[in-house]
């Protein structure tokens, strides 16, 4: 189920794909106008939005474009006029996700929807992986710079690494073949004490109370 936002201001294609839509188990909103659809848009409740071209109050282009200029990422399906390439063209290029010339059929539409929301959801993920925080500890996974309480500390590639696992698997018990496999993989010693030296580093730098020693099992970083 998603909360699809539907531009159209012609009643008959806004009821249509509306009815499609509900009957494939979504939510619909439909606004006649481009100044409304925008600010229905801007209030962040809807997961993907249908926008006409041709409107009222603004054009399908104006929506989009001050859609992006706001920094909204929301999927956006641009319905446009058979044969129009210059309106294609400008809505892909204005950040239209994708499009559909009229008259479609509605098959095609709901196939598009679908695609838009899951490709939605993976990058949506994706993007939250971008960074780590737990506690007062915030890996940036990008840049691979730490902060901790705001001040950045730093930290070796192998530090990193193993920061990076143990705050995935925050409040979890990992053993330290775990943390061998994942942060040395084969590059270790069989018997050497690396783990408990580089644990030994990430407390000096984020605080002794930031990873316990669990007694004959392993290391946990604390939530
Ligand atoms: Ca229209």
């Amino acid at each position: 189920m998603a909360r699809i936002l539907i531009v159209e201001d012609e009643d008959r294609i806004a009821a249509f794909v509306a009815k499609g839509l509900r009957a494939e188990g979504h939510v619909t909103t439909v606004c006649a106008d481009g100044r409304l659809g925008l600010e229905a848009a801007l209030a962040d409740e809807h997961d993907l939005m249908i926008l006409d071209i041709g409107l009222p109050g603004l054009s399908g282009f104006q929506v989009l474009e001050q859609l992006r200029d706001q920094g909204s990422r929301m999927p956006v399906i641009v319905l446009t006029a058979r044969g129009s390439v210059t309106d294609t063209v400008t809505a892909l290029e204005g950040g239209a996700d994708d499009y559909m010339a009229k008259p479609f059929r509605f098959a095609e539409l709901v196939a598009r929807v679908r695609v838009r929301l899951r490709q939605h959801a993976v990058e949506s993920v994706s993007d939250a992986a971008d960074a780590l925080q737990v506690g007062g500890v915030h890996l940036d996974l990008r840049t691979r710079r730490a902060t901790v309480g705001g001040r950045q500390v730093e930290l070796s590639a192998r530090e990193f690494t193993l920061a990076e696992t143990f705050m995935t698997n925050a409040g979890q018990v990992l053993s330290r073949e775990q943390l061998l496999d994942r942060v040395w993989g084969l590059d270790f010693d069989p018997g050497s004490n690396v783990v408990d030296v580089y644990v030994g580093y990430l407390r000096r730098k984020f605080g002794a109370a930031a990873i316990t020693t669990v007694r004959g099992m392993g290391y946990r970083f604390n939530v």
